[in-house]
């Protein structure tokens, strides 16, 4: 589901606020860097953003990328997906979804399924808290399957 620029605003005036509650610098940067990985769906590697902001922001180096994902996640306006392929990749879709993840492009789609929202944690988890179950569903994307058909 793509956001529409009125969502893509009040996300990021969300940021601006958080940062100011918090005391913290939100400078220019930074929010270019939010406002791309939200009109991201392809779930970005911090080098594949990187790509995307600095055609707009030619200044920007690849640390401040990194960094300012750390903050967006300690925030809470994005989350670190694990491990897919051997790069990290962010999300700023905080509801709660699944995803579809290509073995073969690494590709990673969000989904949203009724029934694989219901799954709960199990009881037994070995002390391990839950706090919510997201599925990765894994397989070739269709692009790739039917490259191989
Ligand atoms: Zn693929
Ligand atoms: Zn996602």
């Amino acid at each position: 589901m793509r956001r529409t620029a009125k969502e893509l605003d009040a996300s990021v005036d969300g940021l601006v606020a958080r940062c100011r509650a918090a005391g913290m610098n939100m400078t220019p940067q930074r929010l270019g860097i939010y406002r791309a990985l939200l009109e991201s769906y392809d779930h970005p590697s911090p080098e594949a953003l990187y790509d995307r902001v600095r055609s707009q922001m030619p200044s920007i180096s690849l640390a401040t990328i990194y960094k300012t994902l750390d903050t967006l996640v300690e925030l809470g306006f994005a989350s670190e997906l694990p491990s897919v392929g051997d790069t990290k990749r962010y999300d700023a879709n905080m509801e709660h979804h699944h995803h579809l993840v290509c073995r073969s492009c690494n590709a990673v789609e969000d989904f949203e399924d009724e029934a694989l929202s219901a799954v709960k944690a199990p009881r037994r988890l070995n002390g391990f808290q839950p706090e919510y179950v997201s599925i990765h569903v894994h397989g070739l994307c269709r692009r790739c399957s039917q490259a191989k058909a």
